[in-house]
């Protein structure tokens, strides 16, 4: 064992949490097994985001991102993929895709499956 791995002794007694807002630490993300996925540019098929932020107020995780103003779209070190912005979306422009098939790709987080740039 490594002098880096947290041993069940180090934990704090009854496992209590004992700072609030922590998970940010955490790369909950690693949980997810389907990928939220926005479309930016309007298809024949689906809208565009319009930025309308819903998703920002419904995600349970915190984890649409808006930086200085501007809607950056999905931090996936904390997106745990439930779906619920998919559900909220008034444009229906995000789609849930397996993240098996970002990783049979070879991608990492910032890719997108072929469907999604369609
Ligand atoms: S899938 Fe869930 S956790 Fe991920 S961005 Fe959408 S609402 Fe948030
Ligand atoms: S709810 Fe849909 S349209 Fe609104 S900001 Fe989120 S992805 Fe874009």
């Amino acid at each position: 064992m490594s002098n880096n791995e947290t041993r069940w002794q180090d934990l704090p007694l009854g496992g209590v949490i004992p700072t609030p807002g922590n998970a940010v630490e955490y790369d909950t993300g690693g949980w997810r097994a389907f990928r939220p996925v926005i479309n930016w540019e309007k298809t024949p098929t689906q809208k565009a985001c319009s930025r309308c932020l819903t998703c920002w107020l419904y995600c349970p995780e915190s984890a649409m991102l808006v930086v200085e103003g501007e809607f950056k779209g999905v931090d996936l070190d904390h997106c745990k993929g439930c779906g619920i912005c998919v559900q909220v979306c008034p444009s229906r422009c995000i789609t849930m895709f397996p993240e098996s098939q970002f990783a049979a790709q070879g991608e990492g987080r910032e890719g997108q499956p072929a469907e999604a740039t369609r």
